[in-house]
């Protein structure tokens, strides 16, 4: 290998192992965080379901309490009917019928209060179970931080002296496309299969292959700038 690609090449890969390293410790870091936002979320809409569950069950009861107290006016209306005790008669009828009408109301509204319960008692079953699902990513998300980010971090500043030689070493007139190549996330070294770029396709004459596989010159893809390995 040309001693230009050598340098380039080491110097890629301390760069390769920097980035990956800072990635992971990033991808730590994101993975506590989104788990943090994922039990507050989830605490939240536990909160809410049992709100709403409780206020359907309240509205449950509530008219289960109509419906007796309406049962027993209606009942002792009919009673007072039948047996001729009612003070005036078309009044107590006036009062059957409504009581009736009230409570057929009633019961409508009681299955449907009923119905809801059943979505309010599932939605808040499913919120509690996101809740303990959520905190168990985050518990595991924080072991994976504990266990690694302090050795992800040493090696990190090992990588980062260890770039700092290698890139010591990269002749000056190639310090500009290295860090261009960089800046533009593109690979700084690219293979060449059937005359052309691996990386992004465009043909490479053969004698500049041939001078690279024979380690006389160092060139790079006229397409990506990747420098071309033997
Ligand atoms: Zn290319």
């Amino acid at each position: 290998m040309h001693p230009d690609l050598v340098a380039i090449s080491n110097l890629w890969q301390a760069d390769v192992t920097i980035d990956r390293l800072k990635a992971e410790i990033e991808g730590l870091i994101r993975g506590e965080t989104r788990g943090a936002q994922r039990v507050e979320e989830a605490t939240a809409a536990a909160t809410t379901t049992k709100t709403t569950q409780l206020d359907v069950r309240k509205k449950v009861l509530a008219n289960e309490q109509d419906l007796n107290s309406f049962t027993q006016v209606r009942d002792r209306t009919r009673a007072m009917l039948s047996d001729g005790s009612a003070p005036n008669y078309a009044a107590a009828e006036r009062q059957l019928v409504a009581a009736a009408a009230r409570i057929d109301t009633l019961e409508t509204e009681g299955l449907e209060l009923l119905e809801a319960l059943d979505v309010a008692v599932a939605a808040q079953k499913a919120a509690e179970a996101e809740k303990v699902a959520a905190l168990a990513a985050l518990a595991a998300a924080r072991e994976a931080r504990a266990s690694r980010e302090a050795a992800a971090r040493s090696e990190l500043v090992d990588a980062t002296g260890a770039q700092l030689d290698v890139a010591k070493l990269l002749p000056h007139d190639l310090r500009a496309p290295y860090a261009e190549l960089r800046r533009k996330r593109r690979p700084a070294l690219v293979n060449v299969a059937e005359g052309v770029c691996v990386s992004c396709q465009t043909l490479v004459p053969p004698h500049r292959s041939n001078e690279v596989k024979m380690s006389r010159a160092l060139h790079s893809c006229a397409g990506c700038g990747g420098y071309l390995l033997p």
